[in-house]
């Protein structure tokens, strides 16, 4: 039986949903941000299953993002719980401050390098090293590989990398029951951003690779998945399980397109830098979410790019602009 515990956490998206497997061993998938509040709640809802925290016998996580992961630490060491993640994703989680830092900077120095003023860049790192005070630490016990498998008394589920939202995503396949545990890979709701971080390997790129492509990155993961067989729900990270992962998946690819369309529109008018199209298509949103907003347009931008649609300069002063290249 796999329970739904949707634990609130202080971002914008609301709840994230962390799930309990009971079985042998007693499993948690994924385990809210460090609060607080989100501990209680987590504990509360541990309790009306009639568990306890000490109960848990394994930790798994979804991806590197803090709603997912703050917890961890102090999970791990209430329980002494295994826990397990991807091989990937174990250093990211052994050492999450100094992944946060090295994140911030290649953050850094994209936002200047696609026009975002610095003043913006300068307040959004103050403002991220402040949430990483919800993210938290622990030694990984066991590193799952792509491909490998998670083994309880009652069933067995296959581990798979699906990169893009994060470099790290995996889901968990329980290919007898049809069920998956998808983490931020595909959320009903909403569209899952391709968040450019430092490529970790595998699937998700080789760091030092030039700029992540997260969209397309993101893209082939959307594709391996919309091929699976066997998969009768996927259990989202956020809001509502999704039915029809094919239907989804499709309707995200036609979401793309239409964006990059806009996007290839606005460049045809005249030459612009990330940020320009941000602030065209999204006005001040631009500015208060500029690394979110940054990573949409990148992601387009590189669809574009990779049709040869359109091509990318850098002018003096070291600010990349995108034109037409029809
Ligand atoms: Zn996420």
């Amino acid at each position: 039986m796999i329970h739904t515990l949707a634990i609130p956490t202080p971002f914008m998206v609301g709840r994230v949903n962390c799930y309990l497997i009971e079985d042998d061993p007693l499993t948690l998938v994924d385990v809210g941000p460090n609060s607080g509040k989100a501990l209680d709640e987590l504990e509360r809802a541990l309790g009306d299953l009639g568990h306890r925290i000490e109960d848990l016998q394994r930790i798994v996580i979804t991806h590197q993002h803090i709603d997912h992961l703050g917890l961890v630490g102090i999970l791990a060491r209430r329980s002494d719980a295994e826990v397990c993640a991807l091989d990937l994703l174990a250093p990211v989680i052994e050492d999450f401050a100094s992944d946060a830092e090295r994140n911030d900077e290649l953050a850094e120095a994209l936002m200047l390098r696609h026009g975002i003023p610095r003043d913006v860049v300068t307040a959004l790192r103050s403002v991220s090293r402040s949430f990483r005070a919800w993210g938290g630490s622990t030694k990984i016990t066991t590193r799952l590989t792509d491909g490998g498998e998670l083994a309880f008394a009652g069933r067995t589920m296959q581990v798979l990398h699906r990169p893009g939202h994060s470099p790290s995503d995996t889901l968990f396949h329980d290919r007898e029951s049809g069920e998956v545990i998808g983490g931020d890979h595909l959320i009903a709701h909403i569209s899952s951003n391709p968040l450019i971080s430092r490529p970790l390997g595998g699937k998700s790129g080789e760091p030092g690779g030039g700029r992540p492509r997260a969209l397309i990155t993101y893209m082939r993961s959307m594709r391996e998945t919309r091929e699976m067989d066997g998969v009768s729900v996927i259990l989202a990270g956020h809001g509502d399980p999704v039915t029809d992962h094919v239907k989804l998946i499709d309707e995200r690819f036609a979401l793309h397109q239409r964006r990059a369309r806009k996007i290839s529109g606005l460049i045809e008018e005249r030459p612009r830098s990330a940020y320009e199209i941000a602030q065209s298509l999204w006005g001040n949103v631009a500015v208060t979410q500029a690394y979110l907003t940054l990573c949409e347009v990148l992601g387009h931008v590189d669809l574009l790019l990779e049709e040869g649609s359109v091509a990318e300069r850098e002018e003096p002063g070291g600010i990349v602009r995108f034109r037409s290249a029809a």
